[in-house]
């Protein structure tokens, strides 16, 4: 799980988000752009330290009840968008649960049920230059990204791998005390920060 829109880009973009909601938009796509996911997360994961960053995380994580499912991560973003899992999708379920708009996954690779659901676009502002409707939307799509790569990497482990359990593994591969998180929030932006150093830079 993780929250979506992070607080600078909502600070950029409130005046555009005000007049949404005085009704000026233009309705988001229904479904995500697998393949803009798939691009970016690969440009992720070919920058240096990434990918052993990564496998780091999920072998760290791993257990012998709990083994790997994958620890490359645009395989397992691969795997879960093809036919044989059950896809990307958009969805409130963060939203509708906790009160922000976030991602999250279902399922497991190994009942070929996985899934990433990613939270349902705003709608994209009007009143902006192209260059800033482009800006907007790279920045979305990033952010679509980053929050695509986090939850695939929950679903690593054959029966997933938590937030707090990523959390433990940051702490213990940066050799420090895990804080003690008082929700799962905290523990997401935890090891999603250390993801973000190694994988968006
Ligand atoms: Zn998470």
């Amino acid at each position: 799980m993780i929250a979506q829109l992070n607080l600078n880009t909502r600070q950029t973009y409130q005046p555009f988000y005000d007049r949404l909601a005085a009704g000026w938009c233009v309705p988001p796509n229904t479904a995500p752009n697998v393949g803009d996911l798939r691009n970016r997360i690969a440009q992720r994961v070919s920058k240096p330290g990434c990918s052993k960053f990564i496998s780091d995380l999920i072998n760290g994580t791993a257990t012998a009840t709990n083994p790997a499912e994958f620890t490359d991560a645009l395989k397992g973003f691969n795997e879960i968008a093809s036919s044989s899992q059950k896809g990307v999708v958009y969805g409130d379920t963060i939203m509708n649960t906790y009160g922000f708009a976030g991602g999250t996954i279902r399922g497991s690779i190994g009942t070929h049920t996985a899934q990433i659901e990613l939270s349902t676009p705003y709608p994209t502002p009007v009143g902006l230059s192209r260059q800033g409707l482009a800006q907007y939307m790279n920045d979305q799509a990033n952010i679509r990204a980053g929050v695509a790569l986090h939850e695939t990497l929950h679903l690593a482990g054959k029966y997933g791998y938590s937030d707090y359990a990523y959390a433990k593994t940051v702490a213990a591969m940066q050799g420090v005390k895990p804080p003690n998180f008082t929700d799962i929030r905290q523990a997401s932006d935890y090891w999603n920060k250390a993801l973000d150093a190694a994988c968006n830079h």
